[in-house]
């Protein structure tokens, strides 16, 4: 449970170094180069941090999974992705952290410190009284649009409709998001690669479900008069 996870202070707190063990800055090595700028909230298996890697070299990509075996695997994962490249370069740029999503973004990253953030088929939690455990709520969509830059993407996929729409509803009543139209949706890459990378994706495919798309833009914050 929550208690044992651990939790920086604050994001200067953050030992990243394990993580992304080739953006080690020579200079010091107990800082990176550069700070993580795309999440994927709920990774699992890691699929769409994997595809993502080699579209996004220069950005750090961190896959936040609340399951402890869920979590080694996908560490398992990126350190054989890693160790097959000859050059030690490929999927240097993704990682795994065990962490509940729900609780202490803010502690990770910092104000308008990333630019996409994926929520890829997370957990319906059907019933009335579990949808305070949903992954959007009003709440945590003010500490995401906290840690989103202006112009930052929340990015969107269910195979559940009435998680879509819940999530749509609460997006768009959230005064930082405005959803983009399909327009947008088709032409942009991490769409494209979102709708199949994952695995929960492939099963929603091999079974033919649908997949419900809905991307939104973090606003400006408004002028204070
Ligand atoms: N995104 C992956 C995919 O599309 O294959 C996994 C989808 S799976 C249905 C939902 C995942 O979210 C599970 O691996 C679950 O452990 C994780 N999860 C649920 N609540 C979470 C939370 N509060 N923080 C981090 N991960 C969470």
């Amino acid at each position: 449970s929550d208690h044992q996870l651990e939790y920086p202070k604050s994001p200067n707190e953050m030992n990243w170094t394990k993580l992304y063990p080739g953006f080690v800055d020579p200079n010091d090595p107990t800082k990176l180069l550069s700070k993580v700028t795309i999440a994927d909230i709920g990774c699992g298996y890691g699929g769409l941090l994997v595809d993502l890697a080699p579209h996004f070299p220069h950005d750090l990509i961190l896959g936040m999974e609340i399951r402890v075996q869920v979590t080694n695997y996908v560490e398992d994962r990126i350190i054989a992705l890693r160790s097959k490249d000859p050059n030690g370069k490929k999927y240097q740029n993704i990682g795994v952290l065990r962490g509940n999503a729900m609780k202490f973004t803010p502690n990770f990253f910092e104000k308008g410190q990333l630019t996409k953030i994926f929520f890829c088929f997370p957990d319906p939690h059907f019933k009335q009284r579990k949808h305070k455990a949903r992954i959007v709520t009003k709440t945590l969509l003010s500490e995401y649009a906290y840690v989103l830059k202006e112009g930052g993407i929340i990015y969107t996929i269910t195979d559940v409709l009435d998680l879509h729409e819940w999530m749509v509803k609460h997006l768009q009543e959230h005064p930082l998001f405005a959803r983009l139209d399909a327009e947008w949706e088709n032409e942009d890459l991490c769409v494209s690669i979102m709708r199949n990378a994952t695995e929960e994706g492939k099963k929603v495919e091999r079974n033919k479900g649908d997949k419900y798309i809905a991307c939104f833009k973090r606003l400006p914050n408004p002028e204070i008069i």
